[in-house]
């Protein structure tokens, strides 16, 4: 990647340490926490975001082998924790000191079998069970069956037991989530009593957090918090922004009354408009949903509509009102109310307008 690129994610290393912080304080002092760096940092940049914490962390979490292969690679010596690895990927897990999420029966006995045959002595697995989220994970019942597999081998230890809940940001689920808890307390009790020792426990997520402290237990998984985004405007009110998206106005161009901008000459001038053209488009992660005014960025700190139909590499935007030349400064977005309008606009979740930023965005991290 080089220099030369005008559209650029800005990092905020100071904001991430400042969400850091503000969840920390929310903790008991014994509470571990664990930086969830997957999708490239919520479509950060995810060794960058590890080197900024990883003093302050006690664990990161990837979702595949390959993005924790890139943080050893980069020197990162946190413990790193694997929640999706396949069949496939176990041998590299272990050559990099990856570990592992074991959540079915295949994949255990795939990865008890590698550490028979290496042979490993204590290896570090994480067991996931399911509680009703329905993704990933062991069943209750599953729990004997699986404490008479891990007490014939010293091969492994279990580091962790942990579970995902389904819908912790939301007040009207209280009582499933609670559930879930209470399940995972029942089947944690079963493991303690029957392992002969007692793996951390875990399950909250950024929301479980601030909804749920009181199952915080041993560790916590930061997500969404760390980049900027708490339960609610409230809470995010406390956190800081992030990510910043920019750009340049490529070219202007003045549209005459009947004249048209953009595929399917979708935006029609009913009066004369000067329209400019940004270099990013859905294929860097902006929604066409966002086409046609329901969406707008910010130059010279003016709202400027997205007119027309988004383009796979560029967005035009109505500055028929704003002092501006080609080549000066766009904000796509730079605050989490803008991020989650566009989420709101696209019919997502603030998750997802991150992690769809391309890679062809280039990452600058201050
Ligand atoms: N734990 C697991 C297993 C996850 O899949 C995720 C994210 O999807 C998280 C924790 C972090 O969740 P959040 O970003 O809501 O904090």
């Amino acid at each position: 990647m080089n220099n030369n690129h005008v559209t650029v994610l800005e990092i905020d290393s100071q904001a991430v340490l400042h969400n850091l912080a503000y969840f920390k304080q929310k903790l008991q002092p014994q509470t571990k926490i664990l930086a969830v760096v997957k999708a490239y940092g919520y479509g950060s940049e995810s060794v960058e975001i590890a080197k900024i914490v990883q003093d302050q962390v006690d664990y990161f979490a990837v979702a595949y082998s390959n993005e924790g292969i890139a943080l050893r690679e980069a020197g990162i010596k946190t413990p790193i924790l694997v929640l999706q690895p396949q069949i496939q990927n176990l041998e590299e897990i272990v050559k990099y000191r990856l570990e592992p999420s074991l959540y079915s029966f295949k994949i255990f006995d795939a990865f008890m079998k590698l550490a028979d045959e290496t042979p490993l002595m204590n290896y570090p697995i994480h067991i996931k069970f399911n509680t009703g989220l329905n993704r990933l994970g062991f069943w209750h019942t599953d729990v004997p069956a699986l404490i008479a597999e891990l007490k014939k081998s010293n091969n492994v230890k279990v580091e962790s037991i942990f579970s995902h809940l389904a819908a912790s940001e939301d007040p009207y689920e209280r009582d499933f989530t609670v559930g879930q808890i209470n399940n995972f307390a029942y089947i944690v009790k079963q493991v303690y009593k029957h392992l002969g020792y007692e793996p951390m426990i875990h399950i909250l997520n950024t929301s479980g957090i601030i909804n749920y402290p009181q199952a915080q237990f041993d560790m916590v998984r930061l997500g969404i918090g760390l980049y900027g985004f708490g339960n609610d405007d409230q809470e995010t009110a406390q956190l800081k922004n992030t990510h910043t998206l920019k750009s340049i106005i490529s070219q202007i161009h003045l549209i005459q009354p009947g004249e048209t901008v953009g595929y399917n000459r979708a935006f029609v001038a009913s009066q004369t408009t000067r329209s400019a053209t940004i270099p990013i488009g859905h294929a860097d992660g902006i929604s066409r949903r966002l086409g046609n005014k329901n969406g707008f960025v910010f130059i010279n700190n003016q709202p400027a509509p997205i007119i027309g139909n988004v383009c796979m590499d560029m967005i035009m935007v109505d500055v028929t009102k704003i002092d501006c030349n080609e080549g000066d400064e766009v904000i796509i977005f730079n605050h989490q109310q803008h991020v989650e309008y566009m989420a709101h606009k696209s019919e997502t979740i603030p998750y997802e307008i991150l992690t769809a930023l391309s890679q062809r965005i280039k990452r600058l991290v201050k």
